[in-house]
């Protein structure tokens, strides 16, 4: 029944506080698989699937066309709950953040970042990171675990719930799609989602299935730190868009910025993305890349980024850094990061700067967790 990917420490829990097991992140041949170990029928599944990925139900009494005792007798094996949400946070730019409460009290937190065309979903895979990246207020936090797939789909479930956005919620009622605000997730959270591969795995091909959540991969985008011996795999597996956050162009700097560098040097890095399968012109990968002041920004770390580049369908993301206490680092200035996008545009690569979201609300690029920890410290 495991689907944990890892051993040890790292696992997350498989049953809740109380002993069920969490239905949420089982694919539909392992929803078969218990509950016709519980003496129900196989059919019985799909219809429980249903419920769950297109009605968004959250308890087993709501599953009206289930006899009652089945609904009983699911209601004391097996869970469909959603994490407590600790805090809801609205920034004045309108990005939600949700502090949410895991079965074994972990916390992890989730951010929706509404555009005027989109609705952005960023979504965490661990809690904490193994991976002391200088500039992450999240890699100086100590990983305490993995998140299962249950987890991983209940953050995109909890946000559904919160957004009132299920497709067929109500009795027969189908909303037009859409009215969907909630269009595209990012694995950008908390975490370095390749570190947790199977859960992710798990829990994104049924995010994708058209049973399940329904979301296009096109409409999903996984961020790693660069762990290149998994990149193509991922791409086989899942075949999501690709974001890889560099932040450098030279190895010297990378590995002090990032330390996994030693481990996955740029030029392995990067021969991995050459080689991403469903890489196009259409389907760029997106390079992420934070502007330190005097750190990485300068006009020549531009120029060699232009040519580590060449031959990789590629776009730039150039991100302010986010500051927060005691980091040592400073965003570089409007100028710089101007100049740096120029170059990069004129050597035919979009570039474009992104704005940051929900700074006020701790919600940013690598603000996550930060006030939640200081609050109970
Ligand atoms: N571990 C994965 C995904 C989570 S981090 C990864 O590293 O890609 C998500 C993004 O936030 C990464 O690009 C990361 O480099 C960026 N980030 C981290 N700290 C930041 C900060 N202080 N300011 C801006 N972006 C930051
Ligand atoms: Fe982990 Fe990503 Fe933060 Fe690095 S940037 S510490 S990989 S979450």
């Amino acid at each position: 029944m495991s689907i944990s990917s890892h051993t040890g420490r790292f696992s997350p829990p498989t049953v809740d506080a109380a002993g069920r097991v969490p239905l949420i992140g089982l694919a539909l041949p392992e929803v078969v698989t218990t509950i016709t170990a519980n003496d129900l029928p196989a059919f019985r599944a799909k219809q429980i699937w249903h419920w769950i990925y297109k009605r968004g139900v959250r308890n087993f009494t709501d599953m009206i066309n289930l006899p009652k005792d089945v609904r009983v007798l699911l209601a004391e094996k097996y869970s469909i709950e959603r994490p407590d949400a600790v805090t809801s946070l609205r920034s004045t730019d309108g990005t939600i953040k949700w502090l949410l409460s895991l079965s074994d009290g972990q916390q992890i937190e989730t951010v929706f970042i509404p555009e005027a065309k989109r609705g952005t979903l960023c979504v965490s895979s661990q809690v904490g990171c193994t991976l002391t990246c200088k500039f992450c207020h999240t890699g100086t936090q100590p990983l305490v675990r993995n998140l299962s797939a249950h987890e991983i789909l209940q953050q995109i479930m909890f946000a559904r719930d919160a957004l009132d956005e299920w497709p067929c919620s109500g009795e027969g009622k189908q909303q037009p799609d859409d009215v969907s605000k909630l269009t595209n997730i990012v694995i950008m959270g908390m975490g370095e989602p390749l570190f947790n591969y199977n859960n992710i795995v798990q829990a994104l091909k049924i995010c994708m299935d058209p049973d399940g959540l329904a979301v296009s991969k096109r409409r999903i985008t996984l961020s790693t730190s660069g762990i290149a011996s998994m990149i193509r795999q991922c791409g086989d597996d899942l075949g999501v868009n690709l974001a890889v956050s560099l932040h450098a162009s030279t190895d010297e700097i990378r590995s002090k910025l990032m330390p996994i560098n030693k481990k996955y040097p740029l030029a392995e890095v990067l021969e991995a993305c050459r080689t991403y399968p469903i890489a196009s012109d259409v389907r760029r990968i997106t390079f992420e890349y934070i502007m330190l002041r005097d750190v990485n920004d300068s006009d020549d770390d531009a120029v060699r980024l232009t040519k580590l580049l060449r031959g990789i369908y590629s776009k730039i993301n150039i991100i302010p850094f986010n500051e927060w206490e005691g980091s040592g680092f400073e965003c570089s200035t409007e100028a710089q990061i101007g100049s740096f996008a120029r170059i990069l545009e004129n050597a035919g690569y979009e570039a474009p700067v992104r704005r940051p979201r929900g700074r006020d609300i701790m919600a940013a690029c690598g603000q996550l967790r930060s006030a939640s920890i200081r609050a109970r410290t």
